[in-house]
């Protein structure tokens, strides 16, 4: 950290004003294509942290947010989406050099899903509806009322930084709510412009601010009473924490956390179209994807085959960089206990030469459950290949693990797709696709990997709190 680049240094957008740090400290992002120094950054001090809760907590009293038209927040969060649209190939360019995603990834899936993401909230804002529901006692009329939870502190993972900045931030503001977003250190970029496209769509000042800096702002955020609600992507691991440390004032609190998806081969598949599927499920954004196709069941009859076809596609495929050098370290950490436990390494297994945090795509077969390979969430370029004999075992093997964030099945047969769709303990499945999410559809996991649901109508409960009021009709005689 320095104090020396605060002048040049991102800023902190807090109720409605641009500032450096309080304490002037600032920190280096890197470009992980290069390795190279991108940005400095201002980290925010607890007295920021506070400053941004106390603006937040004021827009959520201010009239200027609380009593504006519904139709004009659908406006505003339109206008948001025509801005991002407007300045789409800065904005990806922003997004590459900073999270190191190819180009056609951050102009092709991240712009359009930040897009789609900000237009399907903003017809939500005008239809938060409550519900009559006739009572016991036929004197009393009762109705419900969807209100903002209040301020939402929404923490961010590194993995599609401003793609999930835009899930989150999107049904939070259709739902009245005022917002204060806390990147991940390694890519703060695309979240400080998107929230200077914020301003310039027209929310009023501290309805969105934006707090830079690493794990320690976010636990800020998480203890302080003026925050009701948390949303956090990111590790299981952190989490957890994130649980224990919001007790304080009980937060709302929704997570989306790890993965480790498999995807079963059914015999039928057609085993070509499992072939694409696994190399695309398993190494787009180099494997840094929550739901990321991470062990694979083949019918031991056809496997030989499959891992040919799939180390074949593999080896030939360039990816892009994974985030960091500590990162790239831990996904080799998982390759080297592989070939420790014994599974068959068939291509890649080491860092990709040049600078930057290139890694080979890998593909490994012989996986057995107990491996780390099968159990351990990479986030990482690796194919663990499994075999079995019988399909009634697939069931069990698939649900023996801590996570449940997606599935996939990939099969001919309606039967099979219904009945495995059905058993397996995830949020998410997918038949005979990729882990494609969509505004429309719930995303969040079982188990380990999280609580509660965004996206869709479901994230309307997550961003806001029901009340029930009841209305005494009786006339007196
Ligand atoms: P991370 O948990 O290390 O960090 C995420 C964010 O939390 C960062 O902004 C970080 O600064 C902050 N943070 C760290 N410690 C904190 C604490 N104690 N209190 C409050 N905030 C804290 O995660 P990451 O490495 O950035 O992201 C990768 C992980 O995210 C993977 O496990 C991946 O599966 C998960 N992920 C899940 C989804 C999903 O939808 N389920 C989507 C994307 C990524």
């Amino acid at each position: 950290m320095s104090e020396a680049h605060a002048d040049t240094a991102t800023r902190l957008l807090i109720g409605g004003h641009w500032s450096p740090s309080s304490t002037g400290q600032t920190f280096l992002t890197r470009d992980p294509s290069t390795g190279r120094p991108l940005r400095e950054v201002a980290e925010a001090s607890p007295d920021d942290v506070d400053a941004a809760v106390a603006a937040a907590r004021a827009a959520m009293d201010d009239p200027a947010w609380t009593s504006l038209p519904r139709s004009q927040v659908s406006l505003l969060l339109w206008r948001l989406a025509d801005l991002v649209e407007a300045n789409a190939d800065e904005i990806a360019r922003l997004e590459t050099s900073d999270n190191g995603q190819p180009f056609e990834v951050s102009r092709n899936v991240t712009i359009p899903g930040t897009v789609g993401h900000l237009r399907y909230f903003a017809g939500w804002a005008t239809k938060i509806e409550g519900r009559t529901a006739p009572m016991s006692n036929p004197d009393v009329f009762h109705y419900t009322r969807r209100e903002p939870v209040g301020v939402c502190a929404l923490i961010l993972p590194w993995n599609f930084p401003l793609m999930i900045t835009a899930w989150k931030l999107a049904p939070a503001l259709a739902c009245g709510n005022t917002v204060i977003l806390k990147p991940a250190e390694q890519t703060p970029l695309t979240a400080v412009r998107l929230a200077g496209l914020c301003e310039e769509a027209g929310f009023p000042p501290g309805v969105v601010n934006l707090v830079t800096g690493g794990p320690a702002v976010g636990k800020r955020l998480v203890g302080h009473d003026g925050v009701d609600k948390v949303s956090f992507t990111g590790s299981t691991e952190v989490g957890r924490e994130i649980l224990r440390a919001s007790a304080g004032n009980l937060k709302r609190v929704t997570l989306e956390l790890g993965g480790k998806t498999p995807m079963i081969i059914a015999r039928d598949a057609d085993i070509d179209a499992a072939v694409t599927g696994t190399v695309q499920g398993a190494l787009f954004n180099s494997g840094q994807v929550c739901a990321a196709y991470s062990r694979f069941y083949v019918d031991k009859a056809r496997s030989d085959e499959f891992v040919e076809k799939v180390a074949a596609q593999a080896a030939a495929l360039r990816i892009g960089p994974l985030i960091s050098e500590e990162h790239r370290s831990s996904v080799d950490g998982f390759v080297r206990r592989g070939v420790d436990e014994g599974a068959q390494l068939v291509t890649g297994g080491k860092p990709a030469a040049g600078d930057g945090y290139f890694y080979e795509p890998t593909v490994f077969a012989g996986v057995r459950d107990e491996m780390s390979l099968a159990r351990d969430e990479i986030f990482g370029p690796v194919i663990p290949v499994l075999t079995y004999d019988d399909p009634d075992e697939l069931v069990g093997r698939a649900n023996d693990s801590d996570y449940g964030l997606a599935a996939s099945v990939w099969t001919r047969d309606l039967v099979t797709a219904h009945r495995l769709a059905a058993s397996v303990k995830a949020g998410a499945v997918f038949v005979n696709m990729l882990h494609v999410p969509d505004p429309a559809a719930p995303w969040g996991g079982f188990k380990a990997s999280g609580i509660g649901r965004e996206m869709g109508a479901y994230a309307l409960d997550a961003y806001t709190e029901i009340k029930g009021v009841f209305m005494n009709l009786a006339t007196e005689e």
